[in-house]
């Protein structure tokens, strides 16, 4: 059997090694209207010729919460929450203390890097925030983020100095182009690697950050400009040679009211307002990044006794712009979650409406001019971008609505080799 060929079995499903070098990305914040409206007014040339050739776009889903660590995982592992074990950024942990779920040792699943890299393919994972990179180096990937990018080497692939290779400094995480640079590590040390060794980098993933989608609307000056440059590095990765895929982590809406002001249901004000004493609300969008969101997306989790869920859970229900709430063992099988990692309730918002835990915990000095957020069913729609053309099956898969969580099966086994 020609080594192109041989299967990688992962999770229970099995890969092609790849036999050009390709890309998967996730576009962190990339609700498919930035796209749409970036190519109907021409900014992404190069993406609208993909797409007018063998490539096609066609709109799939997330996982729930529609947050960045349980996307990205679910993506590099091709499997749920329910199997790889991360259902948040943040979680609460078994003795009651809230945890950032950025630990490895919280993955309860190989990565596909890692079982390919364990084959013998060249692998890289690059993320724009620091947050991502502990997790995608699980298994002994080389990884690196764009915000440390100064401070981190690629030991594993003899690279000292990754700004050298790049060519320009890293940017600071709340630049416009933090993104951009993620793509431009994984670019540049394919090339030097090619130009070293003979051999460049077989399996890369790039995963971006969202602070741009947080703070601008489709058409506004700052995203149009991430969306011209991530067209141009679209074209960089093209003309290298790569099949490329991408998605979006989840996508993102604007949570607001009439007047601008942010539109939040706080919880635990309404556990408050039963009576209820004892209740431990957990949000998992909660993550080191407070310039983006607040803490505050469309997705909660509710940890209280037995006697008071049912009561809460009915006045949740009632509440306007609360779309869904689930006790715990109903919550796991509809959104393929760990239960031993999940709330006793589990709460869902409206696409205009965020949850927060008590008014006087969170900050909003930085979303005053405009909450855009995610974490609910609203913003698990999500752009799935291939670059070459897929095959029948495949093909019509893509069609009628793949999950992100498929992408690196339709790159590795979809396209023709
Ligand atoms: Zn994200």
């Amino acid at each position: 059997v020609p080594a192109a060929y041989s299967l990688v079995t992962v999770n229970g499903r099995d890969y092609r090694r790849p036999s050009r070098p390709t890309v998967v990305m996730t576009i962190d914040g990339c609700q498919p209207a930035y796209l749409d409206d970036a190519m109907a007014r021409g900014l992404m040339p190069r993406l609208s010729a993909m797409l007018a050739g063998e490539g096609a776009y066609h709109l799939g889903r997330g996982v729930m919460p529609s947050l960045t660590n349980p996307n990205n995982v679910s993506i590099v592992t091709g499997t749920s929450p329910a199997v790889h074990g991360i259902a948040g950024n943040h979680f609460r942990a078994p003795d009651g203390s809230e945890v950032q779920l950025t630990d490895p040792a919280h993955l309860r699943a190989p990565t596909i890097l890692a079982e390919m890299q364990r084959v013998g393919v060249r692998v890289l994972a690059v993320t724009a925030k620091e947050k991502l990179r502990r997790l995608l180096a699980d298994g002994d990937v080389p990884a690196i983020s764009a915000e440390y990018a100064h401070e981190q080497g690629l030991p594993g692939l003899g690279i000292d100095d990754v700004p050298a290779v790049v060519g320009r400094p890293n940017p600071k995480i709340y630049d416009w182009d933090a993104s951009h640079y993620a793509m431009e590590i994984g670019l540049a040390v394919h090339q030097h690697l090619l130009q070293r060794d003979g051999q460049g980098l077989e399996l890369l993933y790039v995963s971006t950050t969202d602070f741009v989608q947080h703070k601008e609307a489709p058409g506004e000056p700052m995203a149009d400009r991430f969306y011209r440059r991530f067209d141009e590095m679209i074209g960089a990765y093209l003309d290298a040679g790569f099949v490329l895929g991408f998605t979006a982590d989840h996508g993102m809406s604007a949570k607001q009211e009439a007047d601008g002001s942010p539109r939040v249901i706080y919880l635990e004000d309404v556990l408050d307002g039963l009576g209820i004493r004892e209740y431990h609300v957990v949000l998992p969008i909660t993550d080191p990044y407070v310039l983006h969101h607040g803490a505050l997306g469309s997705f909660a989790w509710v940890y209280l006794p037995a006697a008071d869920r049912e009561r809460a859970r009915a006045a949740f229900a009632a509440l306007d712009g609360v779309e869904e709430v689930y006790p715990r063992e109903e919550a796991a099988v509809i959104f393929e979650h760990p239960a031993d990692r999940i709330g006793d309730l589990s709460v869902g918002s409206d696409a205009r409406t965020a949850l927060g835990k008590a008014q006087a915990k969170h900050d909003l000095s930085n979303v005053e001019s405009g909450l855009r957020s995610h974490g609910g069913r609203h913003e698990q729609i999500v752009p799935i971008v291939v670059s070459h053309r897929l095959s029948a099956r495949y093909a019509a898969w893509h069609e009628a609505g793949a999950q992100s969580r498929d992408l690196f099966d339709f790159v590795l086994n979809g396209v023709a080799q």
